[in-house]
C-alpha cells in the first residue's frame, strides 16, 4: 500500500496545529510538529534545544539541518508506516527538497494543503493564543476569554502563553514567513500537489475541506 505524507502549509497562526489534531483523529496518521519537538527540546536543554533555542526566540527559522534530522528520524518510526501529517515542515525550499529525497526512496504520495489566512486575523490569532504544555491543544482567549491562564479541557494542563507569541516576535516569524515559507506555495503547484483551503472559515469546515481532500488523495491509486 502507498504511504501518504501530508503537508500543511500555511502562516504562523494559520491553524495548522489545531487542523493538525483533527486530521490525525479521523485518518489515523500521526501529527508531527516541527516546532513542537523543538520546543520540548528546549524545555528539556538537550543538545538540539540548545542549539535552535536562540532562533526560536527571535523568530527566525532553526537551521535546515537541524529540522531535516529530526524529521528523518521521526518518519522511521512505526507510526509513520501508512502515513503521517507534517505540521510546520518543510519551511523552506532546501527543506522541501530534502523531504522529497527523503520520500523518493519510499513509496510515498505528497497531498500539500496550504491554509489560507490574511495578515490581520493571524495578529489577532496568535496575539490571543494559549496552548496546552502537554498535549499540544490550541485554545484562542479571542474566541473564548475564559481559556486565558485556565486548564486545558482534555488532560487539565494549565495553559501558558508561547513565547514567541509577543508582538515583536510575531511581526518577525510573519515576514520569515513570507520570505521563506510562502515560495513553497509555487514550488508544490508546479507538481501538481498543491490544494488550498480558505483558513478564515469556522475550524470544523476547515476540518472537513482538508479531510475531503486528504480522502480523496488517499483514493487514488
Ligand atoms: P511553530 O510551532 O511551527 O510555529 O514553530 C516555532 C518555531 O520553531 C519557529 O518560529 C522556528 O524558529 C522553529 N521551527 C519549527 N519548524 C521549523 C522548520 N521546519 N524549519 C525551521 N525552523 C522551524
Amino acid at each position: 500500500m502507498m504511504r501518504t505524507a501530508v503537508i500543511l502549509l500555511g502562516p504562523p497562526g494559520g491553524g495548522k496545529g489545531t487542523q493538525a489534531r483533527f486530521l490525525s483523529c479521523s485518518c489515523r496518521f500521526p501529527a508531527i510538529s516541527t516546532g513542537d519537538i523543538l520546543r520540548e527540546a528546549v524545555g528539556a536543554g538537550t543538545e538540539l534545544g540548545n542549539q535552535a533555542r536562540r532562533y526560536m526566540e527571535s523568530g527566525a527559522l532553526v537551521p535546515d539541518e537541524l529540522v531535516d534530522g529530526i524529521v528523518e528520524q521521526r518518519l522511521q518510526r512505526e507510526d509513520c508506516a501508512s502515513g503521517f501529517i507534517l505540521d510546520g515542515y518543510p519551511r523552506t525550499l532546501a527543506q522541501a527538497r530534502f523531504l522529497e529525497a527523503l520520500l523518493s526512496r519510499q513509496n510515498t504520495r505528497t497531498v500539500v494543503v496550504g491554509i489560507r489566512v490574511g495578515n490581520q486575523a493571524l495578529i489577532h490569532r496568535l496575539t490571543s493564543r494559549w496552548v496546552c504544555p502537554m498535549c499540544k491543544k490550541v485554545f484562542n482567549a479571542a474566541q473564548n476569554p475564559a481559556v486565558a491562564g485556565s486548564r486545558c479541557d482534555e488532560c487539565n494542563t494549565v495553559l501558558v502563553s508561547r513565547k514567541d507569541d509577543s508582538v515583536e516576535v510575531i511581526e518577525e516569524r510573519l515576514q520569515v514567513y513570507e520570505r521563506s515559507t510562502a515560495p513553497l506555495i509555487r514550488y508544490y503547484s508546479e507538481k501538481g500537489y498543491y490544494r488550498e483551503v480558505d483558513g478564515e472559515q469556522p475550524v470544523e469546515q476547515i476540518a472537513q475541506a482538508i479531510g475531503r481532500i486528504v480522502g480523496s488523495a488517499c483514493a487514488e491509486v
